[in-house]
């Protein structure tokens, strides 16, 4: 039997996102201090690399393993991530008259989201060099996903919630052994506290965007949207943003695939477009020019999208532009009934999040900005069965 070697991480050295300052990957690195904004990963990328010779043949999103941070296979530790279905909603299509309606159905992931996949990435970084205590600020279900990545990697997770967040997202936390502190307000509250706490412990922070390796797992869902597709991506694609954190990853693996020649140079990127609860909307109000005092942002069913302050603001508008993408909200009884009718018509019981999107394309096709004869694909980011008693209006 011919052994197949080990595939490397060809993962070389991390920038900052605003004046490509150059850090070391092989030590622990936070943000860009340089300019106060996060880092990204780059890679030693070039485009006569075949796909097939870079992709492993696993069953979750470590396919991609060579396009992942992870130096040494031995520290990857994952649940199963990724490799997430693409569905096609036959019934609304017909319905409504869309031409191709798709949803990449992220609630199966391990926890019931897809930060299963950046906590997956993350916490495997983390065990890579040695980190032995995270703390994570969360709006609910990145801190269930790192509890869970930190039980399996034997290393102590603190995670900090707001104290309205559901129970089935605390108690979640508790089973995997985590440290849960409650704080009243929203998740910029809670990352005042896990920043002391980060500061009094020693810890390593895992917040969004101010740790370098979520974004990393999260981009493998615009990987994995290129290969099912067949690389001919769609036109648009709709995204509940909160931190902003799988809208930039996306973004990312198409331009790595573009440097990878696994799309062809002038390929048509998809138009980019950001959804978010009309509690909570700083990146629609940033992107129409329309700022708002922090303190006017309130909580909402989806706790996901209750992000008061998004620390990679600048990348989130950028995406936007770039792609000629557009904003949009929805209110939380919207987001409900939208979650009742998909789950009707379709048999998926989506999160509020996904629920959302729903809802911002009716109102998008009304608008004039997305047409029904286009390719829509729309990133259900969670599981509803997480919100159960909290999809009553
Ligand atoms: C965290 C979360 C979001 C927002 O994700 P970002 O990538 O940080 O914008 C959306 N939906 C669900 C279900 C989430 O848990
Ligand atoms: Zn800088």
């Amino acid at each position: 039997m011919i052994e197949t070697p080990a595939l490397n991480s060809l993962a070389s050295y991390l920038t900052c996102s605003n004046c490509n300052t150059s850090y070391f990957i092989n030590e622990v690195q936070s943000y860009a201090h340089c300019c106060d904004r996060p880092l990204v990963v780059k890679y030693a990328l070039d485009s006569d690399m075949s796909g097939k010779s870079l992709l492993e043949d696993s069953d979750s999103m470590w396919r991609y393993r060579t396009l992942l941070p992870v130096l040494e296979q031995k520290n990857i530790v994952s649940l199963g991530e990724g490799k997430t279905p693409v569905i096609r909603f036959n019934s609304l299509e017909n319905q409504y008259g869309f031409s191709s309606l798709l949803v990449k159905d992220e609630g199966v992931n391990p926890t019931g989201s897809f930060k299963a996949r950046g906590q997956s990435v993350a916490i495997s970084k983390a065990k890579e060099l040695g980190i032995s205590h995270c703390v994570i600020p969360t709006a609910g279900n990145a801190g269930g996903a790192m509890s869970a990545y930190c039980a399996a990697a034997g290393i102590k997770a603190t995670v900090v919630m707001p104290s309205h967040t559901p129970i089935s997202f605390q108690q979640e936390c508790e089973h995997y052994g985590a440290e849960l502190i409650l704080v009243d307000g929203l998740i910029n509250h809670c990352g005042v506290v896990a920043a002391g706490i980060v500061e009094r412990e020693s810890a390593f922070n895992i917040s969004t965007l101010k740790e370098p390796y979520r974004l990393e797992g999260k981009k493998t869902m615009g990987y994995e949207i290129a290969e099912q597709m067949s690389w001919d991506l769609p036109d648009v694609i709709l995204y509940p943003t909160g931190g902003g954190t799988g809208l930039i990853g996306i973004w990312k693996a198409f331009h790595e695939m573009m440097d990878l020649g696994w799309l062809k140079p002038d390929a048509k990127l998809p138009r980019m477009v950001v959804v978010q609860a009309e509690n909570c909307a700083p990146v629609v109000d940033f992107i129409n020019g329309e700022e708002k005092p922090v303190s006017s942002y309130k909580e909402s069913i989806a706790n996901g999208l209750a992000v008061p302050v998004a620390f990679g603001m600048d990348m989130i508008s950028q995406v936007v532009k770039e792609s000629g993408g557009t904003v949009v909200t929805v209110n939380d009884n919207d987001m409900i009934s939208g979650v009742k009718e998909v789950a009707k018509k379709e048999g998926v019981l989506m999160a509020p999040e996904g629920g959302s999107l729903w809802k911002g394309l009716l109102k998008l096709v009304e608008r004039g900005d997305i047409s029904r004869d286009e390719r829509i694909l729309m990133m259900n980011t969670g599981n509803g069965y997480k919100y159960l008693e909290h999809l009553v209006q």
